[in-house]
């Protein structure tokens, strides 16, 4: 195989655990724990990123080699690998769990390819780690295509992520209870190689914060400028202060994309927020079909629902307080801190009127729009209408914008926003004049989950297309500049859940072929790919409550 560069930081200038026994301990005054992967009895190739592999210079022949298999499975090492787990701890739905680490993720080392870029490799499910706890540092195949398919899909809809470079199948059983009700199973294993600059986590310093280990702290907040945050020019004296700032940005970000494609990450503790707003750590997440801000794919978070859609941009502010807090010994002032934690604010109210202006194919959101927008949102919610498949339709409506005689309409905003319910209770009195909207309406039928709640929500709809034809007349702008900007943001194809699950079906059966597909499919997200429409449509009613498509859970 062409060997890698590589050059590894993280375990050269950092210290680690003394100890490289494999036992489960707490460790103090490091920052990670040297450990192999455990061998697995038959480490086949499943399926892989030429993108990735491009990118790190492995040819594919490289990829299908034998010994590729057996590297990325965890049974070979390549020169310049120096394996290791990182500590760090976080904050579970909201409560402080102390030591975490990586338990079943294994770095092993970091590569430098041809552009200089750093690209470091881990395995995720390659065996025991000392912070494996009470688990078992495996991973299952299903979680493992979900991992794969799932970072490669938001690479390409544009959304900042860990990539994956391979899925590599063990041979072995791993046995999970999925759902916590005493109904164990075997499940084949498998071992995914992610790749990121960095695996950097908010918990990292939250757990020397709470050990009260300043020195380390400091060390880990100058060690992450230094190696990943190289494009910070501030003097020294004002370096951490924008660091922070730009954690918040990134992070608001990132946010603002998962709320424009509909991704639900499902498990937002803070070991799972990485420190270059990255999504990272693809478990129980899952894809709005529906639209609907409560919807929480974890069935571990049922009952709260804090993970729940429209709760994101919430859950990252306070989980950047929680960095804030551990990182406050360091920056001995809030200030700074504060200014950061208003940045996230401030980015995600402007990234998402941008991403949301772009969504309707509107030059800007002005204030007076707002409303419209929440309007529409109530209206995707009532409506049960599917997201994606509702911005699409509306990407491709003709005519809108043009010939709107007197630009008039006939919905009462004085009040402001008009509430979708309203509007269907007082069905009949707000209607939408001169035709405008109305006979769009039945376009949108593909995207009706529910006949009864379309048909209950069509006036409001109708009235609400009204306002937006008005809107984009206003603008004046060419009907082929709006649809291009509205095709570049509103995916055609997204990882819908019960998508991942036909292929894990299949490849849980023998058939890698579906993984292979969907990964080609996603590959170019916002394309028509007339040929592959079967990918784009809504969820099918046996999806609705099945496990793995509506309904997941940290087992994994
Ligand atoms: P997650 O919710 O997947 O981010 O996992 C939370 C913590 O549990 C992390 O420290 C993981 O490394 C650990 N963990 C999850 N699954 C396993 C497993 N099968 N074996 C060992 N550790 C695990
Ligand atoms: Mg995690």
């Amino acid at each position: 195989m062409t060997p890698l560069n590589f050059d590894n930081i993280f375990v050269r200038e950092l210290p680690g655990d003394p100890s490289d026994a494999p036992h489960v301990r707490q460790v103090h005054g490091a920052f990670y724990s040297r450990v192999k992967p455990t061998p697995v009895r038959d480490p086949q190739l499943l399926a892989w990123s030429h993108e990735v592999a491009d990118a790190l210079g492995l040819s594919e022949a490289d990829v299908r080699s034998p010994d590729f298999a057996a590297v990325f499975g965890g049974n070979a090492s390549m020169p310049g690998m120096e394996p290791y787990s990182a500590c760090y701890g976080g904050h579970q739905f909201g409560n402080w769990a102390g030591q975490l680490g990586d338990g079943r993720a294994i770095t092993l080392g970091e590569a430098i390819n041809s552009r200089g870029e750093r690209l470091e490799l881990q395995l995720k499910g390659a065996g025991p780690t000392p912070y494996s706890r009470r688990a078992d540092g495996r991973a299952v195949l299903r979680s493992s295509i979900r991992e794969f398919l799932c970072s490669e899909a938001m690479h390409h809809l544009g959304v900042p992520t860990t990539r994956a470079l391979s899925i590599v199948t063990t041979g072995e059983g791993v046995v999970r209870d999925m759902f916590y009700d005493g109904n164990p199973r075997v499940e084949p294993g498998a071992v995914v190689c992610r790749v990121a600059p960095s695996f950097i986590r908010f918990g990292n310093f939250e757990l020397f914060a709470a050990r009260g280990d300043e020195d380390n702290l400091r060390r880990l907040v100058d060690f992450t400028i230094a190696r990943d945050f190289p494009g910070l020019v501030e003097p020294s004296g004002q370096r951490r202060a924008a660091w922070f700032r730009t954690v918040c940005e990134s992070t608001a970000t990132l946010v603002a994309h998962w709320m424009r494609v509909g991704f639900v990450h499902g498990v937002m503790n803070t070991d799972n927020m990485s420190i270059l707003g990255l999504t990272i750590d693809y478990g129980p997440y899952g894809w709005i079909d529906n639209f609907d801000p409560d919807w929480t794919p974890n069935t571990t978070d049922a009952g709260g629902r804090r993970y729940r859609f429209g709760h994101q941009p919430r859950v990252a502010h306070w989980n950047l307080l929680q960095l804030a807090n551990a990182l406050f010994p360091v920056f001995g002032e809030v200030g700074p801190l504060q200014d950061g934690l208003r940045r996230f604010a401030e980015v995600y109210e402007e990234q998402s009127r941008r991403m949301n202006a772009d969504k309707l194919g509107l030059v800007a959101l002005r204030d007076e729009d707002l409303p419209e927008f929440d309007t529409l949102h109530r209206l995707l919610t009532g409506a049960e209408l599917d997201m994606t498949i509702f911005f699409r339709i509306l990407s491709e409506l003709d005519g809108v914008g043009e010939a709107l005689a007197g630009g008039m309409i006939g919905i009462d905003t004085g009040t402001g926003a008009v509430d979708a319910a309203d509007v269907v209770a007082s069905n009949g009195h707000v209607t939408a004049t001169g035709g405008a909207g109305a006979e769009w309406v039945s376009r949108f039928e593909p995207a009706a989950y529910s006949a009864a709640r379309f048909e209950e929500n069509a006036q409001a709809l109708a009235n609400w297309l009204a306002w937006y034809r008005a809107r984009v007349a206003e603008e004046g702008r060419p009907a082929d500049a709006r649809r291009r900007q509205m095709k570049a943001v509103n995916p055609r194809f997204v990882l819908r859940n019960y998508l991942a699950q036909q292929a894990i079906d299949a490849a849980e059966q023998g058939d890698a072929g579906t993984v292979v597909e969907l990964l080609d499919v996603m590959r170019r997200p916002y394309d028509e790919q007339p040929e592959r429409a079967v990918y784009a449509e809504r969820r099918p009613d046996w999806a609705r409550n099945r496990a793995g498509c509506s309904m997941l859970s940290c087992s994994s």
